[in-house]
């Protein structure tokens, strides 16, 4: 492999990566190297079938949503996108209820009379909305409504944020609070998009059909960090001068060697555990703000029905202190920024290094340092192309 044979280098083959990589391919005739650090592609969205044939999410459970038909029409290509309806309970003193709260919270942890009254005042005050976040609730005027409120903070969203995070609420980003939200009915699905699916076959295959492209070449195993390197203006690989344009999914502060320090995150470690029998609960997905250590219980073969007989499988999800030193050896990866004002601004001078070099672009949840979803990823993927046909590289970033 030559270098000078490409006209793009990708580092990284998770959503941001492949997608960049598979629309420069095709729609812009370019060559395009893909280097991946990992023996496999996905990233984070990784998934595999196991010992007793389930289909599991190695970094945690992923269910695809998205409004946008351009995100939807690109992915479908790939795979078949099974559609899938989430729904998720959240354990609180015992009880299962639908998470996000709905109705149903206001029912069960409220007397009937109290709970009529609540329903109707939410509808008055937030008339016309099927959604609110539960900080406008905590601002309203209303007592009882700031009342209940306040139960929801103490019950879940306070020692929920502890856990997560190892911040106090105070301490969290505002940003974090604002996806607490709140249905004004029984709504009890999870998310509310025109498109939610898991891929048929999973996303590690349809990462792998995006990435087969006569004019793509994927490295895995291959560690950027080892022939990537950037001399004041210019990127190098190998100490050879770049020629190419170099899409950046990695982490933004360990390419510049953390010059300026490391930019936190929050790690996460799963324990798997195969059950012989048929089913361990009643949601995919469950959420312990309360008791334990662990936030999430995920069951697999709820992800979506897979029947496989009498067994089945689940991931206790504990979040733990990430450190870049024991990212090899314990498998800790820096799944979640943290973004706080402090870590914002840090984040922003290392975006005024990338900007100074010639044609490199950063896309991504770890070279964007943002809380994103994988369809926020897609369609940053696609912005970024664009720059890079207009090479204009200095919109690198938000
Ligand atoms: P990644 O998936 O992290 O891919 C980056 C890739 O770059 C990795 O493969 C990495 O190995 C590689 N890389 C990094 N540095 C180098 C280097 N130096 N050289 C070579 N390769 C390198 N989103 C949803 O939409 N729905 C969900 O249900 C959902 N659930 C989630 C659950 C959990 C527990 C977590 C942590 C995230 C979840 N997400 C979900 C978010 C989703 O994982 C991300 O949006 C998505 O994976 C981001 O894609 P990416 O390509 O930016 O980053």
């Amino acid at each position: 492999m030559r270098i000078d044979e490409f006209d793009v280098v990708v580092i990284g083959a998770g959503f941001a990566g492949a997608v960049a990589a598979r629309k420069l391919a095709e729609e812009s005739g370019k060559r395009v190297l893909v280097a991946e650090k990992r023996n496999t592609v996905a990233g984070n969205a990784y998934d595999y079938y196991n010992e007793d044939g389930i289909l599991v999410h190695k970094y945690g459970p992923h269910i695809f949503h998205t409004d946008k038909d351009e995100v939807y029409d690109f992915l479908k290509r790939f795979g078949v996108l099974e559609p899938y309806e989430l729904r998720v309970l959240s354990n609180i003193d015992g009880k299962f209820l639908p998470c996000p709260f709905n109705f149903t919270a206001v029912d069960t942890l409220n007397d009937p009379q109290r709970a009529s009254i609540l329903k109707e005042r939410l509808h008055k005050a937030y008339a016309g909305k099927e959604q609110i976040t539960v900080l406008e609730m905590l601002y309203s005027k209303d007592n009882l409504i700031r009342e209940f409120a306040e139960l929801l903070f103490e019950k879940d969203y306070r020692p929920y944020t502890m856990k997560q995070w190892g911040l106090t609420t105070e301490e969290v980003g505002a940003d974090i609070l604002e996806r607490c939200k709140f249905y004004l009915s029984y709504e009890d699905r999870t998310n509310r998009n025109k498109y939610e699916f898991i891929p048929q076959k999973g996303y590690t295959s349809l990462i792998r059909q995006m990435l087969t492209y006569p004019t793509i070449c994927v490295e895995s195993g291959m560690d950027a960090d080892n022939y990537l390197d950037i001399r004041g203006k210019r990127l190098y690989w190998n100490n050879e001068a770049l020629q190419a344009d170099v899409i950046y999914t990695g982490a933004i502060d360990g390419l510049f060697d953390w010059r300026y320090g490391e930019l936190p995150y929050r790690s996460l470690h799963f324990e798997f555990r195969n059950i012989p029998q048929a089913s361990f609960q009643e949601a995919p997905i469950t959420v312990h703000p309360q008791e334990n250590a662990y936030t999430r219980i995920t069951e697999y073969t709820k992800l979506p029905v897979q029947e496989v007989g009498n067994r089945t499988c689940i991931s206790l999800e504990y979040p733990v202190a990430y450190a870049r030193e024991q990212e090899r050896e314990e498998e800790l990866q820096p799944y979640y920024p943290i973004v706080t004002e402090q870590n914002k601004a840090l984040y922003e001078r290392y975006l005024e290094l990338a900007k100074s070099v010639e044609r490199l672009y950063l896309c991504g949840r770890l070279a964007e340092y943002r809380y994103y979803d994988m369809d926020a990823v897609v369609e940053s993927a696609f912005e970024v192309c664009e720059r890079v046909r207009r090479q204009d590289h200095m919109g690198c970033g938000k």
